[in-house]
């Protein structure tokens, strides 16, 4: 180890202790030594601070979807210590959602998911407020699942349910992380409604014939690295920490290892952004 490296782990140790005696002092329970430990290697971070951890523990994000994309969304912000966490999903665990569905058992097959996720996600992290909506969200109640939320994080796997989620962040000013996964490739996508393009500027229509996984495929470590990238732009969105994907998507070839990002200008007409910008 170079001694400049020792330096910075000593300073780093002596840092934590500094504020684990202030906790100590009762000066604020947010500072409490439990929670340090637990967000210990997240609070070492250079680019990380204190103040990001209370804006993950005062932030509200509404997952849309709990299966391969919502799994890692969900476990990941659940474990940063994001305050409120609501779970949307009308379906139940079925066999073949295992392989690639990591919040699902082989016990909870008939749950419903929304509620699988919630219990797991309570184990993880007890701080967290997990609330789980059994329900499909669309145009009609969109909205008020929408409602209180500072950030959306769509793992949907319908087209429909992408631009019913689109709309409504544009309608309500909510910044949203799409994404997609099929067979070994994938898409993410950072929208913050009137700084931009949002998701029907880059795809104004859904493709003809869209393929699904259940006849394309898809494999788990792929869904994994998507729904991880996701999680990782939520957290940029909430806290400012590092640069986000906004204005542009990122379109990964998996197979390949292949990553192409892609600049994306808003479209004039585009009736999601005009709320928006209105
Ligand atoms: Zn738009």
């Amino acid at each position: 180890m170079s001694s400049s490296r020792r330096g910075f782990l000593r300073d780093l140790a002596g840092s934590v202790r500094d504020v684990t005696a202030d906790a100590r002092k009762g000066s604020d329970p947010f500072l409490a030594p439990e929670r340090l430990e637990r967000y210990s290697r997240q609070l070492v971070l250079p680019e990380w601070s204190e103040a990001a951890q209370r804006k993950l523990a005062g932030a509200s994000v509404l997952v849309v979807g709990a299966g391969a994309l919502g799994s890692p969304v969900a476990m990941y912000l659940a474990g940063a210590g994001v305050g409120r966490l609501g779970i949307v999903d009308a379906d139940d665990v079925e066999l073949s959602n295992l392989h690639r569905q990591l919040l699902h058992f082989t016990p909870d097959l008939g749950v419903p998911k929304a509620h699988s996720a919630a219990a797991k996600l309570g184990f993880l992290n007890p701080e967290v407020v997990v609330e789980p909506y059994q329900v499909r969200l669309d145009a009609e109640n969109a909205a008020g699942l929408l409602e209180g939320a500072d950030l959306v994080v769509d793992c949907s796997d319908s087209f429909e349910t992408r631009y019913a989620v689109n709309g409504a962040c544009c309608a309500a000013r909510i910044p949203l992380v799409e994404a997609g996964v099929l067979g070994m490739s994938g898409l993410v996508m950072g929208i913050r409604p009137g700084e931009g393009a949002c998701y029907r500027c880059a795809f104004p229509e859904p493709p003809p014939d869209a393929p699904s996984c259940a006849t394309a495929g898809v494999l788990g470590p792929a869904a994994g690295v998507i729904g991880s990238l996701q999680a990782l732009e939520a957290l940029k969105l909430l806290t400012g920490v590092g640069e986000p994907l906004v204005g542009a998507f990122l379109q990964a070839d998996l197979a390949l290892l292949s990553f192409l990002r892609v600049s994306v200008e808003r479209r004039p007409g585009c009736p999601d952004c005009a709320a928006a910008y209105a």
